[in-house]
């Protein structure tokens, strides 16, 4: 294979069309010709990362293996490619002009004026072909985040045009744009397509493709139209319809056939049709499910249901491997107390409590694992959701009535969650907490044991508080076991009830991001079919 190949995608017109699916979408099909390609984020915000962002302000924050804290678009590349991603893969305008300041402050531009072109652009450039370096892909996707004409993201924009210089043939653009649908007149639009492409032209990028997201199938005149308005080929004018699924847009996008365009482009060989015998089949069992169950999933953001989205679609993979439609019911944590709990859990099937900060919403999650516990409904904790569940079960099984996790409740004198001994003297908040992935082994004929059907695990983390083992013996006396242990630092990772309980499991870290479509996570698969199998006469 000659030099690694790049394709930048851009948005106009609108955000949230989709750029994140159509990237992985593109991905999931070029990697089913038998190409090795992964997918970058830039994102034009000055934080550093993500991390230190509200959910309600950027959805989730997703977690890659080497901790870094990303974009959640990052997850949609993983699950759609089964392959994962790392730190090279999003960046963000505040890591780039850290670099830069940092390299200033060190000296190496001495005698320069330190300014967006060259220096920031050069560092963004550097950025992108990072991932080229490594020799592990032939196809880099790199998705350039907001919308063109967006003051913040000119930097980004200038660098692709500098690397279409540079490296001419090596290089795709493909502009995703919205045709709005005017249903006075019945017609879709294509004007604001034209000024968004105009607006790039300006910046000096000629896109080769555009992917246009529109509510109507788009027309050969319309195409054709758009294709001499905007100079490209009328076969590089993509229609792209709203799906049922967003598992069903690399069909879509092969229908349009994306990925032949694009290899044109890049003067790529097509090799052999796409292989998507897995991805069909978990299609047609998505869509054909044979049993239904609904799950509620307890948090304080369900407002955005962006803020849980590896959780939402680690149940759509695990309701997949199940054959069954799994219906997620969203219950805010504030809204849960002791005297409603019973009527908010009657259509429950299993409950999910999710992760968190802070202690808005604290008490309803306790109520809700209370009531899971006591009549043994199926229930899955995760990181926040676990420390509750220690929480709960030290204040009404052992009798601490006064126990907490020292996050919501410094002065407790029963700390069953504690902050970590590794955290006790951290101040920045930024990038500082157990991150990543850690080893965890799991207990013989344990119920996680016998869901991943190995002894070995490795998952992600994030978070600052850990179960405090000076309380094990206890819990471990009344029936709440450590499953799963970090063998290099004794860390509870997992804890579940011995007996009593059809399934009930805490875990301190974030199964969910470890979800794909090819390996749906086994806690999950395990976790519906316990839902399953909830009281099924009723
Ligand atoms: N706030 C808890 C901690 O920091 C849990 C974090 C989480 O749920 N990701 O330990």
């Amino acid at each position: 294979m000659s030099a690694v190949k790049y394709v930048f995608v851009t948005g106009g017109v609108s955000s949230s069309l989709g750029k994140g699916i159509i990237s992985a979408s593109l991905a999931k099909l070029l990697q089913a010709r038998g190409y090795k390609v992964t997918i970058q984020k830039l994102d034009p915000y000055i934080n550093v990362d993500p991390g230190t962002l509200n959910p309600y302000e950027h959805g989730e924050c997703y977690v890659t293996n080497d901790g870094a804290e990303t974009d959640l678009d990052l997850g949609h590349y993983e699950r759609f490619l089964n392959v994962p991603t790392s730190q090279a893969n999003n960046v963000t305008t505040g890591r780039i002009y850290q670099t830069v300041i940092n390299k200033e402050r060190e000296g190496a531009f001495l005698g320069k004026t330190v300014q967006v072109i060259p220096h920031i652009t050069d560092e963004i450039k550097r950025r992108v072909k990072l991932l080229g370096e490594t020799g592990n892909y032939d196809i880099i996707i790199t998705e350039i985040g907001g919308t063109v004409g967006d003051i913040e993201s000119l930097p980004f924009i200038e660098s692709v045009r500098q690397l279409i210089w540079e490296m001419g043939n090596s290089c795709c653009v493909i502009h995703l744009t919205l045709l709005p649908y005017l249903s006075v007149t019945g017609e879709l639009k294509t004007k604001p397509t034209q000024h968004s492409v105009k607006t790039l032209l300006e910046y000096g990028v000629q896109p080769d493709i555009l992917v246009c997201r529109s509510e109507k199938p788009v027309s050969a005149e319309l195409r054709r139209k758009i294709a001499l308005f905007c100079n490209v080929n009328v076969n590089a004018v993509i229609e792209s319809v709203d799906a049922s699924t967003i598992y069903d847009v690399p069909l879509h996008m092969l229908k349009e056939q994306l990925d032949k365009v694009v290899l044109n482009k890049l003067k790529l060989p097509l090799h052999h049709e796409p292989e998507l015998t897995a991805w069909k089949a978990f299609l047609g069992k998505l869509k054909h499910p044979t049993s239904e169950v609904t799950i509620g999933l307890i948090g304080k953001y369900i407002e955005l249901k962006d803020a849980y989205k590896s959780i939402a679609e680690a149940f759509i993979h695990a309701g997949v491997a199940n054959e069954c439609k799994v219906n997620i019911e969203w219950i805010h944590s504030e809204k849960i107390d002791e005297s409603n709990v019973a009527d908010k859990m009657k259509n429950l099937k299993a409950v999910l409590v999710a992760p968190g900060f802070g202690d808005r919403g604290i008490e309803g999650k306790i109520s809700a694992i209370k009531y899971a516990r006591e009549n043994k409904i199926p229930f899955l904790g995760i990181c926040l959701g676990m420390q509750c569940a220690v929480v709960e079960f030290a204040r009404n099984v052992l009798g601490l009535k006064d126990a907490h996790s020292s996050e919501m409740d410094k002065g407790t004198k029963n700390a069953v969650i504690d902050i970590m001994e590794g955290q006790k003297n951290v101040s920045m908040k930024g990038g500082t907490m157990r991150l990543g992935e850690y080893p965890c082994n799991l207990n013989k004929g344990s119920k996680v044991a016998a869901a991943y059907g190995k002894a070995k695990i490795m998952e992600r983390h994030r978070h600052r508080y850990e179960f405090n083992n000076k309380f094990l013996k206890k819990f471990e006396d009344a029936g709440m076991i450590a499953t799963g242990i970090n063998p290099n630092d004794n860390l509870v990772e997992i804890v579940e009830l011995k007996s009593n309980h059809p399934w009930f499991v805490g875990v301190q870290f974030h199964p969910e991001y470890k979800s794909t479509v090819e390996n749906p996570h086994p806690l999950f698969v395990r976790f519906v079919k316990a839902a399953m199998e909830f009281r099924k006469e009723d």
